[in-house]
């Protein structure tokens, strides 16, 4: 399989789902080998998009280097990874990428329009060879053997507009656009008067983020599936997996984990020499 990049680079504005600011993005073609590298081109600054240069998990996952730091990139990783690309560039003059859909379809359609060059030098990924699990009062996250990349999640919430749900999804390119990518971000209403406070949740809106008061979904009618919540966690964890630097080879098993938990996990992987290794994808 050869290492894939953009042919063409591609631009599009749109709000930052915390900051709440207007932010335009630009996805650029990248070398071949050089992964992917977020630039903050308003304070003239590299990021690369590494489990090492996450210092925030919070409300999302957030890379930070020299000062400079980019929130919010789980959903355009997920559409990344997604699309099986290796190299690319995103230049961003704000804080976040923009929210767009609140899904990685947004993203998957920029890509898809911007096309994908091949190279020929060929795609590494990441095998896991021996079996890795944090966890975090009762949530925990995994990854195991396994011939295919496979994400199996379980979400449980209190309310019972989630209640318990579970997914499986074998990776693939086709099955990552149709099961996966249109599947929105969440909030609990609840919450966000709070998050408002602390200066996150500025560009949440109901077109971009299913909204949940006590039991029910305040915007039901733009769900795209029943079990669209846990999809979007599987969404979420393809997105915090992509910082691994290449595609993985392995299970991952999340059972209630979130952001935090999946970059420990990375961090438990790489920092166990034994657990992985890197091969040339056929
Ligand atoms: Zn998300």
């Amino acid at each position: 399989m050869p290492r894939r990049t953009l042919a063409t680079e591609i631009t599009a504005a749109g709000t930052a789902l915390h900051a709440g600011t207007a932010v335009r993005m630009t996805l650029a073609p990248a070398a071949a080998g050089s992964g992917i590298m977020f630039r903050r081109s308003d304070l003239g600054v590299d990021i690369p998009a590494r489990y090492g240069a996450v210092t925030e998990t919070n409300l999302g996952t957030v890379i930070a280097a020299n000062g400079a730091s980019v929130g919010v990139v789980e959903h355009l990783m997920a559409a990344i990874a997604g699309a099986e690309i290796d190299d690319m560039r995103v230049i961003l003059d704000g804080p976040e990428p923009p929210i767009l859909d609140g899904d990685a379809l947004a993203f998957l359609a920029l890509l898809d329009r911007a096309g994908v060059s091949e190279y020929a030098a060929p795609r590494r990924g990441i095998e896991i060879r021996k079996r890795v699990e944090v966890e975090h009062k009762g949530a925990t996250a995994a990854l195991e053997p396994y011939d295919r990349l496979v994400y199996d999640m379980e979400i449980e919430f209190p309310s019972r507009a989630i209640g318990r749900q579970s997914y499986a999804f074998t990776f693939s390119r086709d099955g990552f656009r149709r099961e996966i990518a249109p599947a929105r971000t969440f909030g609990f209403l609840q919450e966000l008067d709070a998050l408002k406070k602390i200066g996150r949740g500025h560009g949440a809106s109901l077109e971009n983020t299913l909204a949940i008061e006590g039991d029910r979904v305040v915007n039901a009618h733009a769900m795209r599936f029943k079990d669209e919540f846990v999809r979007h966690k599987v969404l979420d964890a393809v997105g915090d997996m992509a910082l691994a630097g290449a595609p993985l080879i392995g299970r991952f098993v999340g059972r209630r984990s979130g952001h935090a938990l999946n970059n420990a996990l990375l961090r438990a992987l790489f920092a166990d020499p034994s657990s992985h290794a890197f091969v040339n994808l056929m």
